[in-house]
């Protein structure tokens, strides 16, 4: 499983910079802050502009961090024999 950078708001790649009127209406902007607003399941957070993420089975974002830690626990856990 491998991880990405998410972009950051008004670079290359990120969403545009809010103006006045507020967010942009560009639809892969839109798209783009959701995954900056989605909740890692693992720290409860948002997972936030420019983040490590990893994408789950079910395409839902973790922060990349959080997996690593979840992954060494469990690694450490199971390793009874
Ligand atoms: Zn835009
Ligand atoms: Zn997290």
């Amino acid at each position: 499983m491998g991880w990405y950078y998410l972009p950051l708001v008004g670079s290359q790649y990120g969403p545009c910079v809010p103006n006045e009127f507020g967010d942009c209406k560009h639809r892969a902007c839109e798209c783009t802050r959701q995954q900056f607003r989605a909740i890692c399941k693992l720290c409860g957070k948002a997972i936030g502009e420019g983040a490590r993420v990893y994408f789950g089975p079910k395409h839902e974002l973790t922060h990349a961090r959080c997996e690593e830690t979840a992954e060494e626990r469990r690694r450490t856990d199971g390793r009874n024999d």
